[in-house]
C-alpha cells in the first residue's frame, strides 16, 4: 500500500470511498491548426453553429436528469454553461475567424478561448478563475463534438472512483446518478463549482492531486479519504477491508448517534452547550434537523446572489428565509446579512468591480453600507421571515461601532415602513455582528454594548490575524487556529461577553473542529454554530468533558505570570489530531 496522490479532500470526517480507478480521458483537447478552402466557408459555419446547439442540447439533456430532490444551485451550474454556450462573446469571434481567415471551426473556438484565457488570466481573482475553469469546459465540449469525440460514457461507474484531469459540475450530476464512490481530479481548488456541488451532494472527491492521472492505472484498486484529502494505491485485500469496514463504522456511528440527537447537549457534568447548525441552502435545513442543530447559528445568505446576473429581489429573500424558519419549526434562524466580496462574488453586474486586494476591500457590511440598495430588500425580507418564526439578524465583517450604528438606523427605517404598509414582523428581532476582524476583537466590549449577541467568526479572524489568504491552498499550512494571537483574541471576546451580558458563539470551522473543544469549553464559550455534518461528532465529544476543570485550568493558564506559560498551558488542552 502507499499514498499515491496528495489534494484537497472534500467531504467530512471519515469520508472514505473505495472502489476501481476509472481513468476518465478528458483533459484538454488537443486541436491543430487548420485551415479551409473558401468554398467550405458557409458549410464550415454552419457545422460550428450545429456544435453548439449539439452541446445545448447535451446539457438540457443532462439538466432533465437532476433528482427532484438536489439543491437547486445545482441546476444553475448547469444553466451557466448553456448561458455561455448560447451567449455571442463565445460564438460571434470563431465564426469572425472562419469567413476572414479561414481558420476551421474547431481551430477558430480554440483561438478564442486562448485570447480569452489570457484576459482571465490576468485578472488575479479565485471567483474569475472558476468562470475560466467553466470557459475551459464549455469549449472543451464544443470541441470535443467537432472532433467528432464523445462525451466520457458514464454508463458502468457503478461503486468505481473516477480519475480526472477536472470535472465539470455537469459530470458530477451524471456520476453521482450512476452510483460512483468518489472521484479524485489532478486540477481544481476546495472553492471550485465542481468541489461545492461534491460537498452538496455528499460525494467524497480529493481534488488538486496534481499528477493523480498519470501515476494511477485505469482498473487498480484505490482507497479515497477525503478526511485527509489523500489517495492510496497498491492496496490489498486486507487494508481495502480495514477502510471499508472504517466506512462502516463512521456509517453506523452516525446513525447511531443520530438516534440519539434529541439528547441535550451538555458536558459530563451537566453544563449545557448549544449547538446550532451553519447553512448555505434553505435545501441543508434537513440535515440540521436530522443532526438535532439546536437552531441555524449562521445562514449564509450570499450564496443566494451567486450564478445569477441580477440580485434576488425581496420576495426571492422572503421564500427562502421562510422555508428556513419553517423548517426549523420554532428554532432559532440566524440569518447572516449578505457577505459578499473576496471570495464570494456573485454573479456578473452586481457591483462595482473587485479592489486589488479583495479580502481587504468592500466586502460584507462595507459593501451594504456603501450600496444600501442592495441592504434594503434583504432586511425587508428578514423582517418579514422574521413574522414567522424566532429569527435573528447578523452583520458580518464588523470593524468600526459606527458601522453598526448605521445599520441599526436602516433597519429601524426599514421596520417604520413596514409599519406603516401593515407588514408584520417582530420588533424585538434580536440584531447581532460578527467578530472576524481583529480590531473587532479587541474592541468586543463597545461592540457587546451596541449589539444582542456576537459570533466569533474564526475563518476570518485567523485571516485577519495571521496575515494569510483563506483561499490560497498553498498557505494552508499557516492556518493555524491555536496560534496563541487567535486564541487572546477569543478570549477577549468571550471576557466581553462576561463583562457586558451580551451572549457569544461561535460559527467559523474552529467551532466544529473536536480538536479544539476542551479548549473552548475551558474558555467559557456555550453557543457552537457548525457545519450540520460535524453537529454528531460535537455533541458527543461534549458528554466527555468536565467544564469546571477545563475552566479551572484554562484561567490558571491566563494567571501566568509569564505570557509563553500562558501558550504552553493552552497548547495543552488542545486533542492531537
Ligand atoms: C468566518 O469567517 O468564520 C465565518 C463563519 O464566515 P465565512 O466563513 O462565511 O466568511
Ligand atoms: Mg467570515
Amino acid at each position: 500500500m502507499s499514498v499515491a496522490c496528495i489534494g484537497t479532500g472534500i467531504g467530512g470526517a471519515s469520508a472514505i470511498a473505495t472502489g476501481e480507478a476509472y481513468l476518465v480521458c478528458r483533459g484538454p483537447v488537443c486541436v491543430t491548426p487548420s485551415w479551409i478552402d473558401t468554398h467550405e466557408i458557409e458549410a464550415e459555419v454552419e457545422r460550428f453553429e450545429g456544435a453548439l446547439r449539439t452541446a445545448a442540447e447535451q446539457l438540457r439533456s443532462v439538466r432533465q436528469q437532476i433528482p427532484d430532490d438536489t439543491p437547486s444551485d445545482i441546476a444553475e451550474f448547469i444553466d451557466t454553461h448553456l448561458l455561455m454556450i448560447e451567449d455571442k462573446a463565445i460564438s460571434s469571434q470563431p465564426i469572425h475567424l472562419i469567413r476572414n481567415e479561414g481558420l476551421s471551426a474547431e481551430w477558430a473556438l480554440q483561438q478564442h478561448r486562448d485570447s480569452l484565457m489570457r484576459v482571465f488570466e490576468q485578472m488575479d481573482d479565485p471567483y474569475l478563475r472558476t468562470r475560466c475553469d467553466d470557459l475551459d469546459h464549455v469549449v472543451n465540449r464544443v470541441v470535443n463534438i467537432l472532433l467528432e469525440q464523445h462525451e466520457p460514457q458514464f454508463g458502468s461507474l457503478e461503486g468505481h472512483i473516477v480519475l480526472a484531469e477536472d470535472l465539470t459540475p455537469a459530470d458530477v450530476i451524471l456520476m453521482k446518478n450512476q452510483g460512483v464512490a468518489g472521484f479524485v481530479t489532478d486540477y481544481g481548488g476546495p472553492m471550485s463549482h465542481t468541489s461545492i456541488l461534491a460537498r452538496s451532494l455528499g460525494l467524497p472527491a480529493v481534488v488538486g492531486a496534481r499528477g493523480a492521472t498519470s501515476c494511477l492505472q485505469h482498473g487498480e484498486p484505490l482507497i479515497l479519504d477525503a478526511e485527509f484529502g489523500i489517495v492510496l494505491a497498491d492496496c490489498d485485500d486486507e487494508m481495502l477491508a480495514q477502510f471499508e469496514a472504517l466506512r462502516d463504522a463512521a456509517i453506523s456511528r452516525t446513525v447511531e448517534l443520530r438516534r440519539r440527537r434529541a439528547e441535550p447537549a451538555a458536558t459530563h457534568d451537566g453544563q449545557r452547550v448549544t449547538i446550532r447548525a451553519n447553512i448555505e441552502l434553505a435545501e441543508d435545513v434537513a440535515k440540521a434537523r436530522a443532526n438535532g442543530a439546536d437552531g441555524i447559528g449562521l445562514y449564509r445568505t450570499e450564496f443566494l446572489y451567486m450564478n445569477r446576473p441580477q440580485p434576488p429581489t425581496e420576495d426571492e429573500h422572503f421564500a427562502a428565509y421562510l422555508a428556513v424558519v419553517e423548517g426549523m419549526q420554532g428554532q432559532p434562524v440566524t440569518i447572516r446579512t449578505l457577505d459578499l466580496g473576496a471570495d464570494k462574488r456573485p454573479g456578473a453586474g452586481l457591483h462595482s468591480a473587485a479592489s486589488a486586494n479583495p479580502a481587504l476591500g468592500l466586502r460584507a457590511i462595507r459593501l451594504c453600507l456603501k450600496e444600501p440598495e442592495l441592504f434594503y430588500p434583504q432586511v425587508r425580507a428578514i423582517l418579514r421571515a422574521s413574522a414567522f418564526g424566532p429569527v435573528r439578524l447578523m452583520l458580518p465583517m464588523l470593524t468600526n461601532v459606527w458601522e453598526v450604528d448605521q445599520a441599526r438606523r436602516i433597519i429601524e427605517l426599514v421596520m417604520q415602513q413596514l409599519d406603516a404598509e401593515g407588514v408584520a414582523f417582530d420588533r424585538g428581532l434580536p440584531i447581532g455582528g460578527m467578530i472576524e476582524v481583529p480590531a473587532a476583537a479587541l474592541a468586543a466590549r463597545a461592540f457587546a454594548t451596541r449589539l444582542d449577541f456576537l459570533s466569533i467568526g474564526t475563518n476570518d479572524l485567523i485571516q485577519y490575524t495571521l496575515a494569510i489568504d483563506r483561499v490560497d491552498d498553498e498557505l494552508t499550512y499557516l492556518y493555524d487556529p491555536a496560534h496563541p494571537a487567535v486564541l487572546r483574541l477569543i478570549h477577549e471576546v468571550l471576557q466581553a461577553s462576561t463583562a457586558t451580558g451580551t451572549a457569544v458563539g461561535m460559527c467559523g470551522e474552529m467551532a466544529g473542529d473536536v480538536r479544539f473543544l476542551p479548549l473552548l469549553v475551558g474558555m467559557g464559550l456555550r453557543d457552537f454554530s457548525m457545519q450540520p455534518d460535524a453537529i454528531l461528532d460535537i455533541r458527543e465529544q461534549l458528554r466527555s468533558l468536565d467544564a469546571r476543570e477545563l475552566v479551572r485550568r484554562v484561567d490558571q493558564a491566563f494567571a501566568a505570570a509569564q505570557a509563553e506559560d500562558t501558550d504552553v498551558l493552552l497548547a495543552q488542552l488542545i486533542e492531537p489530531r
